[in-house]
């Protein structure tokens, strides 16, 4: 049975511009003709995302990934598109409905150290939104944070300690403790274990699964690490350039992989069994947001390449059930 969407992005964009500096306008007096610089950062993006479920997403750096998550969240308003959870359109919310709303959509940040005040302590970074927002009274704070650092794998008696207290994988637990203060139902994982070592991933990844058993939380997990995502995602999405490019069950896209681009991350994957890579020049320029090609983004370095992908851009539609991946090679079949 297909479940309604918890959270659905429909059709959405990000666009950035760069405005001119004061001496490119001056140049501009000159006859320099400088432009404005435009990045687009997400182009036309559908997502949608069921109660429970955990989607991986995955892309290179500077592909959009961490600003469609941040869409997601609300962190970055939309250009175009819409926005709904539980099938209200967000958009169309005010006042104490939009807070409530916002309240069960919660980001856990790439650095934790960052993303931590470091002249708070962890009960006060952990415990004030709930008491400001009205969860809990300010009384109960103390018990409330305690049980939260519980929760996360945290000693209590540390409440009392300051962000640089702790170690890299402690301060990420004190970030999952602070989105889980809220009570979030949803939860954007921005590369929430890139920072940590390889032994610390693991078991921040295992919190995040149990966290999901106990609670029945909903993940969009973004990462750069194939290895990464598989480790916990139902589904995993492949973003190239500001669009989705494939969405398939974990299991089938480790295994049979449709898109170029989806093979050609999985073949850097590392490994023990390959000893030696050869290094294969990318035909043309190097594709950027800020400058992608017409037709298939891709097409610059995709092997496959024909005539059409260099016009026609390819549509992300179904290619086995539960499957979508936009290529023109499977118009092909
Ligand atoms: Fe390669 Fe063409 Fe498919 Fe793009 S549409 S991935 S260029 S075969």
């Amino acid at each position: 049975m297909i479940q309604a969407p918890l959270l659905e992005l429909k059709n959405v964009s990000r666009r950035f511009v760069k405005r001119l500096d004061t001496a490119a306008r001056i140049g501009n007096w000159f006859g320099a003709g400088l432009k404005e610089e435009v990045v687009r950062a997400v182009d036309g993006v559908d997502l949608s995302i069921a109660k429970g479920e955990v989607v991986g997403l995955v892309g290179e750096s500077g592909c959009g990934k961490s600003t469609l998550g941040r869409m997601a969240v609300g962190l970055h308003a939309l250009d175009a598109g819409t926005r709904t959870y539980q099938g209200t359109d967000l958009s169309t919310l005010s006042g104490k409905a939009a807070r409530a709303a916002q309240l069960k959509i919660q980001m856990i940040f790439q650095d934790p150290y960052a993303s931590l005040n470091p002249r708070m302590r962890v009960t006060d970074i952990v415990g004030e939104a709930p008491v400001v927002h009205g969860l809990i009274k300010r009384g109960e704070q103390n018990d409330y944070v305690e049980k939260l650092l519980a929760q996360v794998g945290l000693d209590a008696t540390l409440a009392r300690r300051y962000p640089h207290q702790f170690s890299g994988g402690q301060r990420a637990r004190i970030g999952i403790a602070r989105a889980l203060a809220v009570k979030p139902e949803f939860m954007v994982c921005d590369e929430a274990v890139a920072a940590l070592d390889v032994s610390i991933q693991a078991q921040v990844l295992n919190l995040f699964i149990d966290l999901r058993e106990q609670l029945g939380l909903t993940y969009l997990f973004i990462s750069h690490d194939l290895g990464v995502v598989r480790h916990l995602s139902d589904r995993v999405l492949i973003m190239y350039l500001g669009r989705i490019v494939e969405s398939a069950p974990t299991d089938a896209i480790y295994a049979e992989p449709n898109h170029p681009y989806t093979q050609a991350l999985l073949a850097e994957i590392p490994s023990l069994a390959k000893r030696k890579r050869t290094y294969i020049p990318i035909k043309g320029e190097i594709p950027s947001p800020l400058n992608p090609p017409p037709g298939c983004h891709f097409h610059p370095r995709c092997p496959h390449a024909f005539e059409r992908c260099k016009v026609d851009d390819p549509k992300l539609k179904e290619i086995a059930p539960g499957r979508m991946s936009a290529c023109h090679l499977n118009d092909r079949v």
